[in-house]
């Protein structure tokens, strides 16, 4: 097999791999760099237009892996993209979501990378696949390849990919998490001897604490929650808005049956909201996800007005986007005026990079002066910052036990930084001496 990483700055960002298995020539995912603008985000994918694809494949929805499907798309017309039928239905939506803040932030950002023409050209293109239904392809010289979806956990409609070809398989775990969730079931991979294994390494550099657990932290942040609350403060949550938001929905809903969560406004945001009526209608269609619309209801949850000044009208709870902060989202406006208060609290609850405001927010000490510079207003921060974590990727020990298991001959890292990726390479030639890893360069083809 060749592969190329078409991510050009390497590390998580513009996730893309090609792939070359037998006469099939293959794009696993094209996202966009999350931190870089206009076409400096996207894969370099020249490497692939010498022939047509036979096949894109897209493992799930978030943009690091979704965002530049429709420029690939375009360049391959006659080429189906294969996803599950959850993520068939979420992309188009996520896409529409990217345009218009492109299209919003045009002066900041550069001319929109595609238009939502482009968005329903790709949906024209995408093709839903069951997981564990294998589907078979053909070369023009009668050669057959098998490719079978898993679950992977991670958000909703996210599978891993297995390749099978003249008896060699090949086996992608996409983003992973081996742990249910609330409102998802845990990855159902094969546990079967492969040949090679493409996996992600994104917490490879993480430990995690003893004694703490998903159900430790749950805990810890619906006991930081009460407390504010019950002292007269409010509470920003910034959370992403696809996977991550409606799972705290699921988790507050359940502490309100089990009377563990306070009865104050509960105030949530834009597409998260909107996401919610997506996953209603997945989870009718049976599967790995278990989600209600109900819940907002039963919560009595409601949109953040715009002109809503957080914390102005006694506590309240602000469940908004974006996960990160980004500068004129809900979570950014919030923040500023809740962060000047003692009583209040700021609750991360995933991965916040640390060149974003919620990234420098969590360096920035009790006392300290922090600068919203997007809208030109500093505050002390008094407010109890505070990181929980709720990861949807696989704890490092999870992983490198799924890779033991599967025996491989061959193992390539991706996704993941250095650090992280070392980490794995270490253990793993600890742990399968026979194997050889693989820490692909990116834009170098290397044969596996
Ligand atoms: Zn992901
Ligand atoms: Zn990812």
């Amino acid at each position: 097999m060749e592969l190329i990483d078409l991510n050009p700055s390497g590390g998580i960002g513009a996730n893309a791999l090609y792939l070359q298995i037998g006469p099939f020539r293959i794009v696993v995912d094209a996202g966009i760099h999350p931190k870089l603008k206009g076409r400096e985000a996207l894969p370099n994918w020249q490497a692939t237009l010498r022939d047509p694809l036979d096949l894109i494949v897209l493992t799930h929805c978030h943009l690091d892996h979704l965002g530049a499907i429709p420029l690939l798309a375009k360049d391959h017309p006659a080429t189906p993209v294969v996803m599950s039928p959850a993520s068939h239905l979420l992309f188009p939506r996520m896409l529409q979501n990217s345009v218009s803040i492109m299209r919003r932030q045009r002066s900041e950002l550069g001319t929109p990378l595609f238009s939502r023409r482009e968005v329903e050209a790709t949906r024209g293109q995408a093709v839903p696949l069951h997981p564990r239904q294998p589907r078979f392809y053909s070369s023009d010289k009668g050669e057959q390849m098998t490719l079978t979806l898993f679950e992977a956990g991670h958000i909703p409609g996210t599978c891993g990919v297995m390749f099978e070809y003249r008896h060699r398989k090949i086996f992608h775990t996409s983003d992973v998490l081996f742990e249910d969730q609330c409102i998802l079931s845990a990855a159902r991979f094969p546990r079967e001897k492969v040949d090679t294994l493409i996996m992600e390494t994104t917490r490879g550099a993480t430990e995690r604490p003893s004694g703490s657990s998903r159900e430790s932290e749950i805990e810890r942040l619906l006991e930081t929650i009460r407390n504010t609350v019950s002292h007269g403060g409010s509470v920003l949550i910034p959370a992403f808005a696809l996977g991550r938001m409606q799972e705290l929905l699921a988790i507050f809903h359940l502490a309100k049956e089990n009377r563990e969560f306070p009865d104050v406004p509960l105030y949530v945001s834009g597409l998260g909201l909107d996401l919610v009526d997506y996953f209603d209608q997945i989870s009718r269609g049976g599967g790995n996800l278990h989600f209600r619309r109900r819940v907002l209801k039963d919560l009595g949850a409601q949109r953040l007005p715009e002109s809503h000044k957080a914390g102005s009208e006694g506590p309240a709870i602000y469940l908004v986007s974006s996960g990160m902060m980004v500068a004129h989202t809900p979570s950014y406006n919030t923040a500023a005026s809740l962060l000047g208060n003692h009583r209040n609290a700021i609750c991360f609850v995933g991965y916040c990079d640390p060149d974003t405001p919620g990234g420098e927010l969590l360096q920035t000490r009790q006392g300290e002066r922090y600068l919203f510079e997007a809208i030109d207003r500093i505050e002390p921060v008094k407010a109890h910052i505070d990181k929980f974590d709720l990861s949807s990727h696989a704890n490092r020990e999870d992983l490198l036990e799924f890779a033991c298991e599967l025996d491989p001959r061959a193992i390539v890292l991706t996704h993941g930084d250095q650090p992280a990726r070392d980490w794995f390479r270490e253990q793993l030639s600890e742990r399968l001496p026979d194997a050889k890893v693989f820490d692909p360069q990116p834009l170098k083809r290397i044969l596996v």
